[in-house]
């Protein structure tokens, strides 16, 4: 066997996938069941203890999304991954393998709006305390290291605003301060950002957006990078202490780096249950496999769209980081360079009014919160998705009452603009 690693295009076609070895099917099957039978005996009380790997109970693992996580793990570049319901079970799996009550986390203040619900209001109940940085200055969150602090939250390409995140310098302070530093890579795909060769040490994503690209189906992905030492403190109990629900195991320990991806399907996945349906892992699995062509085709439109709005009469500013001038270009160059993604915003002259009417007035694009959709997408933030924040956190969140979200779709790109044109003509 020569050493030739595939190119990402051509792993994102056959990472973790092979002919089913029962059928020899091609494409790999939805493995659509919920239970799977033991050899024998000593077999299951093997799969139990964690003395052997295999199939339980799909709540737990199931072959179709055995291959998804496969393929995540490798296009990220990590050493395994999990693959759960959504996106928030994924952030939510991440943090109950890391905290236990009273203990805290940093997390950027640009964020998707429902990660800032979920962190500040619903973490609150499970004893978790977010603590908001602004992390346009990467400093601000080692200035913001209290005692309890055990981990870092950030985005590498920032949901709504097409920020940014300087990876390397945060990833620096979570390494001083020995916490790991988790990004939510879901706007960038590992086509666009490596979050694991500057600094990450677990990588979310909600599959259901650029990952499985056709607005079908929910679903979230957590990768392991296998670089964080979980037992160089007591920090992170559950993976440095014996676990009493496995006769005492030492996950940390035993499954080296893979321990934490272990550790998040043993216990998270385990007993709190938010598993993915395999037909969906089927319907991502598929996405993934154009992955790098859709992307292609996504921040062209997205950065000939942001041009076009930008000398656009009606349009106050755009907020792309594929412009040339704008606050993040550079970081884009360094972080993004094959492009700054699809996800990006603009204000109008017109304020609130006019980003409510513009989602009127459109007719190619549909008006519904989500984006990584193939469709082109646009949504009024403050009307919406980010309606639940007061005043204050919409601002710094970038979704001021002036602020429309677009996320640009892979049609053809006149077709778009022409939409878009005729929408702010009417306002
Ligand atoms: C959508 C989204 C999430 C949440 O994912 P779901 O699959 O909707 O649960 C988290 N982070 C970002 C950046 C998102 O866009």
């Amino acid at each position: 066997m020569s050493e030739h690693k595939p190119a990402f295009e051509t792993r994102t076609i056959h990472a973790g996938a092979a002919p089913d070895p029962a059928t020899n099917a091609r494409v790999t099957p939805i493995y659509q069941t919920a239970s799977y039978v033991f050899d024998d005996v000593d077999h299951a009380a093997s799969l139990f203890g964690l003395q052997a790997f295999g199939n339980i109970y799909t709540r737990i693992m199931n072959p179709t999304n055995a291959v998804l996580e496969s393929r995540i793990a490798d296009l990220e570049g990590g050493t395994a991954a999990l693959a759960v319901a959504s996106g928030h079970a994924a952030q939510f799996l991440v943090f109950h393998t890391l905290l236990s009550p009273g203990d805290k986390f940093l997390a950027s203040k640009k964020l998707y709006g429902g990660s800032i619900n979920q962190f500040g209001n619903s973490f609150k109940s499970f004893g978790w305390e977010v603590i908001w940085v602004d992390s346009d200055d990467p400093q601000n969150f080692d200035r913001a290291f209290v005692p309890g602090v055990k981990a870092i939250f950030v985005e590498s390409i920032a949901n709504p605003g097409g920020v940014v995140t300087d990876l390397d310098p945060i990833g620096a302070i979570a390494k001083k301060h020995h916490v790991p530093l988790i990004v939510d890579n879901t706007l960038a795909t590992p086509y666009l950002v490596r979050p694991f060769e500057h600094g990450a040490n677990i990588v979310v994503h909600s599959a259901t957006k650029f990952l499985g690209g056709h607005g079908n189906s929910i679903g979230g992905l957590i990768v392991d990078g296998g670089n964080f030492d979980w037992l160089a403190d007591d920090k992170f109990t559950q993976l440095s202490k014996p676990n009493p629900s496995y006769a005492g195991l030492e996950l940390g320990k035993t499954f080296g780096n893979i321990s934490f991806a272990i550790a998040a399907r043993v216990l998270g996945l385990r007993d709190l249950g938010p598993s993915l349906a395999p037909f969906n892992a089927f319907l991502i699995l598929t996405g993934i496999e154009t992955l790098a062509l859709r992307i292609e085709r996504h921040t062209a439109n997205a950065l000939a769209v942001a041009r076009h709005l930008q000398g656009h009469a009606k349009v106050a500013w755009v907020s792309y980081a594929g412009l040339e001038g704008d606050k993040y270009h550079g970081l884009q160059q360094k972080y993004a360079p094959k492009g700054a993604g699809a996800v990006f915003t603009f204000g109008l002259k017109g304020g609130y009014d006019a980003g409510v009417g513009l989602v009127k007035n459109v007719k190619l694009f549909s008006h519904l919160a989500n984006i990584g959709d193939v469709r082109s997408l646009i949504i009024h933030p403050a009307s919406t998705t980010h309606k639940q924040l007061t005043p204050a956190q919409r601002a710094a969140a970038g979704a001021g009452d002036d602020v429309v979200r677009l996320s640009v779709g892979i049609e053809n790109v006149v077709d778009i603009i022409a939409d878009l044109d005729q929408a702010l003509a009417a306002l």
